[in-house]
């Protein structure tokens, strides 16, 4: 059972014999045959399943992005009826589920993502499964907007959340709990079963206790758009890194985050780190220049994904890469950089049928080479992407 998912999940319920890959499992990766029946693991053989070939590969859960606003040229803040298109092309980095995020916009766009998320996919679709909407602002701290628009920053206003909730496709809200009339906004959102995420903001360490407090559960991307870690002001950072309530969003494409800030994370976090992508439109299209928004936004020269006057505005971060990253950065182990991008998003969204490879879970799986590229990525027992063939 999928914990907040409020849109009933229909695609991939297919039967699969992953032969011969090393499984993650609590212990570790273990060698062996992995059966998928009727789009989950089961426990014994799958009987005329069609087969996989995992010889010399490893098998981890599939990657869930909790932030993601785009990518192959589409960008959800302007053309959001296109989640499941996108959706489809994410399995090529090993992602199976994931919350489209809209940024800080016209309330509109937010409506328009609703929609297309409740109508449910095209016949025939396969792809990351869109597990529920991402709503990063509009109650963000003006002072650490980033790359939101101002024009569409706002106080928090309980009216503009009416909508909000699980069962109409919000599961994660990103704000500034510092703001006036903040607090009520997190009570309803938490009474309602949606996460709330502190980000974009300039929450002192006794703000930041005080939401988790309220029941917020998440920190988008620690480090990024709030105060700077300080032995005598530890901000919002410092919580993040020590309150065990709290799970943690990471950019680790080594540019939003040092890579020895990244490896102080990993050590301070555990298992509660999540990788995150924050992938803009210009995933997975070469250098040049793309639209985030109605911004105009510049990629390439190893600078990453950047507005006109040099503001960082997402990322063209692929989800394996994080994994990669994070292991070369922190020295963590391989499983624990997997599980970072699995089951620690997974266990945030009390999402019970994802996250591990065990008997009853759902049969999203990502096959990896030792070097962490992804070689097949499987939805639900459907082979959605085969790179041999
Ligand atoms: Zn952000």
């Amino acid at each position: 059972m999928s914990g907040r998912a409020g849109i009933s999940e229909t695609a991939g319920v297919a039967d699969l014999l992953i032969r011969g890959a090393s499984v993650l499992g609590s212990g570790g990766f273990e060698r062996r045959d992995l059966p998928i029946v009727g789009g989950c693991v089961a426990a014994g053989p799958a009987a005329g399943a069609p087969t996989l070939d995992g010889s010399g590969l490893l098998a981890a859960p599939g990657f869930v992005d909790l932030q993601c606003n785009g990518g192959v040229g589409i960008d959800l803040a302007g053309e959001p009826e296109r989640i499941w298109e996108l959706a489809a092309a994410l399995p090529q980095w090993g992602v199976t589920a994931w919350l489209p995020t809209i940024v800080t916009g016209p309330p509109e766009v937010t409506a328009r993502a609703q929609a297309t998320l409740a109508a449910g996919p095209p016949v025939g679709w396969l792809g990351a499964w869109p597990i529920g909407l991402h709503l990063e602002g509009p109650f963000l701290a003006p002072t650490k907007r980033g790359a939101h628009r101002p024009a569409f920053l706002c106080d928090p206003d309980p009216a503009a959340i009416a909508g909000w909730s699980p069962d109409r496709g919000v599961v994660l809200v990103t704000l500034a709990p510092e703001l006036d009339g903040a607090r009520t906004l997190i009570d309803a959102l938490v009474e309602r079963g949606v996460v709330v995420s502190l980000g974009h903001t300039e929450a002192t360490a006794a703000e930041a206790a005080a939401a988790a407090d309220a029941g917020a559960r998440w920190v988008t991307h620690l480090w990024n758009a709030m105060a700077p870690l300080h032995h005598r002001a530890p901000g919002l950072a410092g919580v993040a890194l020590t309150d065990g309530r709290l799970h943690v969003g990471l950019i680790v494409d080594g540019i939003h985050v040092h890579p020895t800030a990244v490896a102080l994370a990993e050590r301070a976090l555990g298992d509660r780190l999540t990788l995150v992508t924050d992938a803009v439109s210009a995933l997975g299209l070469p250098p040049g220049r793309h639209r985030l928004g109605t911004e105009e936004v510049t990629l390439g020269d190893g600078r990453g994904v950047r507005l006109a006057d040099g503001t960082l505005a997402g990322s063209d971060l692929a989800m394996d890469a994080a994994v990669r990253n994070l292991r070369a950065f922190s020295g963590c182990t391989t499983a624990r950089a997997v599980r970072a991008a699995s089951a620690a998003p997974a266990a945030l969204l009390d999402d019970g049928s994802r996250g591990a490879l065990v008997p009853g879970r759902r049969g999203d799986v990502v096959l990896l080479d030792h070097d962490l590229q992804v070689v097949a990525t499987v939805v639900g027992g459907a082979v959605v992407h085969d790179r041999r063939v």
